[in-house]
């Protein structure tokens, strides 16, 4: 392990200025996905990295939606290791009326960076990119191994021509020991500690449909048919109180070590959890279960029709390494119904399992001994994200990658910011901008030498 060297709380303000800038222009570009239509905001940040050095190469599937790949230093892995630094550059729509502040402005106002994209993920790109390219200005060139920036298309809507397809198609153009990406580092507070969170693992989707299965008849004879929709009343009621259970994983049984809590003892665990930060307590719950959320449902096409048939669909999270028959397993417990039997189906319209990296490793103790220093008591817990990011194609392609999800956030904490990711007024703190730039470059320089 090299030596940990720590430009913040220093960070110089000239580059927090220039990831400003630079997210100001990516925020600019509308790369609402769908459609995505990300090509301009990919060659913008073409042209930043071919100047500072980087061998740049474009991978697209559709044209308008490209991928960047940069590059900087041997990438054979016989000279040391592949850092790659990843984010996308795709965003969710939002509706301007719903904004203080124009969401493809990138206004700096009271301190923010406003945009849709400030938080989910320009932001990181931003500070990725300016990191990497002050050190190439400046002649910096890895001691040993490759820095590796990978700037994607498509993640909002499952990576199909970004993140998922580059990792299928093109796994020697981003093959990597070492991942970057979003899905940690706001800090929070527990037990007067302040703890910046190391995304670890995400969950896995296994989306499902019930269906309940009557016969049709006349609405106005309620007892002439077999009404589908009625038979789903209890099925609901399961969903909407589950009996407890948990799926302890490593990444969430280190956080509540971290956090002075015990994972043999899940149950006082969270309900420590709850009792003193309600809002941590909601992101931190799904991190220990399989989450059954019910989000649409159809039965009858025609109001005077009892309905033969009626479904309730189900989004479901899975902690990482839950497989398809674990995960009915659990839905069969919840809802007290199995698949197949009486008036029922069950059937999954999306299965992808959750995969993670494990929690001790040499960038995690880079991690940890930068927000040591770089935020005196405070310390690096790991987590698992309850959504989904790129991350998961990197570790399905290249099982003995690490990737962790880490954007450091000193100064807008994660309840602050949790609620404006996918919703309005989206923004940044711009400190936190000059703080994870600052981040980026000691890690490039720290793991791949200076
Ligand atoms: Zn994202």
């Amino acid at each position: 392990m090299r030596g940990c060297p720590v430009s913040v709380p220093g960070m110089s303000t000239a580059l927090q200025n220039e990831t400003v800038e630079l997210l100001q222009q990516l925020i600019r570009f509308d790369t609402v996905n769908p459609p995505g239509n990300e090509r301009p905001a990919i060659e913008h940040l073409e042209r930043y990295c071919t100047q500072a050095g980087f061998d740049c190469v474009l991978l697209a599937d559709d044209p308008q939606r490209p991928n960047l790949v940069a590059t900087l230093g041997a990438t054979d892995g016989t000279d040391g290791p592949v850092l790659c630094l990843l984010g996308h550059v795709d965003t969710v729509l939002a509706d301007p009326a719903a904004w203080e502040h124009d969401p493809w402005s990138g206004d700096v106002a009271d301190g923010f960076l406003w945009g849709r994209g400030a938080l989910d993920m320009k932001d990181q790109v931003a500070a990725e990119a300016v990191a990497a390219v002050s050190l190439a200005r400046e002649g910096w060139r890895p001691a040993r191994g490759a820095l590796r920036l990978v700037f994607v298309s498509d993640e909002e809507t499952g990576g199909d021509v970004g993140a998922r397809w580059l990792c299928e198609n093109h796994p020697d153009a981003v093959r990597c020991d070492m991942l970057l990406n979003e899905g940690g580092g706001e800090v929070f507070e527990f037990s007067g500690r302040r703890h910046y969170g190391v995304c670890c693992a995400e969950k896995g989707i296994y989306r499902f449909t019930i269906t309940a299965h009557g016969e049709a008849g006349h609405a106005s004879m309620p007892t002439i048919g077999d009404n589908a929709l009625l038979k789903l009343a209890p099925v609901l009621a399961a969903l909407a109180d589950p009996p407890p259970g948990y799926a302890m994983t490593e990444a969430p049984a280190a956080l509540l070590r971290g956090l002075g809590l015990d994972p043999d003892d899940p149950d006082s665990s969270l309900q420590a959890l709850r009792a003193e930060n309600p809002g941590l307590f909601v992101m931190a719950a799904p991190m220990f279960q399989v989450t059954l959320t019910p989000t649409m449902a159809s039965a009858s096409q025609k109001m005077n029709v009892i309905p033969s048939r009626a479904e309730i669909r189900v989004d479901c999270r899975t902690p990482p390494g839950l497989g398809e028959s674990e995960t009915l397993a659990r839905i069969e417990q919840v809802l007290g119904i199995r698949d197949g039997e009486g008036p029922f189906t069950i059937s999954f319209t999306e299965r992808t399992i959750g995969n993670a990296s494990p929690v001790e490793s040499e960038l995690m103790t880079f991690i940890s001994r930068w927000v040591e220093q770089a935020d005196p008591g405070a310390s690096a817990v790991p987590l698992i994200l309850p959504g989904f990011s790129d991350s998961n194609w990197f570790r399905t392609a290249f099982p003995e990658c690490v990737g962790y999800g880490f954007f450091p956030q000193r100064h807008q904490s994660l309840l602050e910011s949790a609620p404006l990711v996918h919703s309005a007024n989206e923004r940044i703190d711009v400190r936190d901008l000059g703080f994870a730039t600052g981040f980026y470059r000691d890690c490039i320089s720290g793991l791949l030498g200076s």
